[in-house]
């Protein structure tokens, strides 16, 4: 390569000088858990996104958890999910005494639907959705499926603030309709966003829940703390604040306000992050058309991508190196790559417990063996984006089959 070697990250946030304000403005306000920042928060994000309902939270984590619980997941209960996605999805389901059903994706990354209905027991509770990378997945396939088999949903949005399906943005109320839903309103459902420190909207560590179910929401906010009831101690004293009745077994996962005033402003800007990332994924998809060593990411038109993640596979026949070498070589160019995600299936863990071997979801495990998620964020430059996309073709030519 002839330019000059640059370090590249695999992710910066882009923390600028009002988020810094505003989390000095919580910290002189004297609020430091929850409180009007959190309210104001929620408030923008449900506008935000078109949902009745939000409710901040310390964690996506902790957002899977509390859905699951207020959707009735239980022991005995089988959740349907895609195996490739972050271990936390599996895992509340664990925690609930449910089982995990792992399922395949499709070269898109996303749950395939047919997997999904070849799940299907009497047992099966719920299904989880992962919109992989900032791609909606095939919302209308999947609603039906749930619709017909009277199945919760849960969408991890965690990757996914701002994506939209033929229209309608993902958490929203109006989705199941814009997926053609005949009376999308009835199916049981919620949405988790995660603010994780590498996400596109980052609070550092936060999640929201959004639904447009008035009862779930009153339930996951309730489990939200610690199942303590506001509400009840007024009708049944007028005595001081000092009073609450506890009346489910909740956690302890609010977000404190100091977190949320970053939030404020990572919203505001959230658009912009996207505009950028979609320019810069069109930087590379340009460059990556002529190498036939490696694929860019399949897009569909209707699930707006807003590419948190830009992955892509590698042609494994025609390189002499593996998915571990290419991954050195960008090191070697200075660039910090990573893998989203090794399979659930693959961990020992889930093998130990539930049985699952790596080839049970043979399309899972040949995709994975050839993901490589490239440095792709708002805070890096067009030239970095130019010299990632060069260094990957530059590697690709290199290690080329004759
Ligand atoms: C980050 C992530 C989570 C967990 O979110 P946290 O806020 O880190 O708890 C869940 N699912 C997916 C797909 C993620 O990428």
């Amino acid at each position: 390569m002839e330019e000059a070697r640059r370090e590249i990250p695999f992710f910066r946030p882009s923390i600028g000088p009002a988020e810094i304000a505003e989390v000095v403005d919580s910290l002189s306000s004297g609020w430091l858990t929850t409180g009007p920042k959190t309210k104001q928060f929620e408030a923008e994000f449900s506008r935000y996104v078109g949902a009745g309902h939000a409710i901040a939270l310390s964690s996506g984590t902790a957002g899977i958890a509390i859905a699951l619980d207020a959707l009735g997941v239980g022991p005995g209960d089988e959740v349907i999910l895609p195996s490739l996605t972050f271990v936390a999805c599996a895992n509340e389901v664990v925690h609930r005494g449910a089982r995990p059903v792992l399922v395949e994706v499709n070269d898109d990354f996303n749950i395939d639907p047919n997997a999904v209905e070849t799940a299907i027991t009497r047992r099966t509770r719920a299904l989880m959705i992962v919109h992989y990378g900032g791609q909606a997945a095939n919302l209308a396939a999947l609603y039906a499926i749930a619709a017909r088999h009277d199945l919760a949903v849960l969408e991890d949005a965690a990757h996914a603030a701002g994506t939209t399906y033929r229209g309608a943005k993902i958490g929203a109320d109006a989705l199941p309709n814009a997926a053609g839903l005949p009376n999308g309103g009835a199916l049981r459902r919620a949405t988790v966003f995660s603010f994780y420190a590498t996400k596109n909207l980052t609070t550092g560590e936060g999640g929201m829940l959004t639904t447009n179910d008035d009862a779930l929401a009153e339930r996951m906010r309730l489990l939200s703390l610690h199942g303590m009831s506001r509400d009840a101690w007024k009708r049944y004293t007028s005595e001081g604040s000092w009073f609450y009745d506890v009346v489910a077994i909740g956690y302890k996962a609010n977000l404190p306000d100091p977190l949320a005033a970053l939030g404020l402003h990572q919203l505001r800007r959230l658009d912009d992050f996207t505009n950028t990332r979609r320019a810069y994924a069109k930087i590379l998809d340009d460059r990556l058309a002529s190498v036939a060593q490696v694929e860019a990411p399949i897009v569909h038109g209707e699930a707006g991508h807003v590419y948190h993640l830009y992955v892509i596979r590698l042609v494994l026949e025609r390189l002499t190196i593996d998915r571990a070498r290419f991954i050195d070589e960008l090191r070697n160019h200075g660039i910090s790559a990573s893998v989203h995600f090794i399979p659930v299936h693959f961990h020992s863990i889930y093998r130990e417990r539930f049985g699952y071997a790596p080839e049970d979801l043979p399309r899972t495990a040949a995709l994975y063996r050839r993901i490589i998620s490239l440095p792709l964020y708002p805070s890096m430059s067009i030239d970095d984006v130019r010299y990632v996309s060069d260094a990957v073709a530059e590697i690709a030519s290199r290690h080329a089959t004759p």
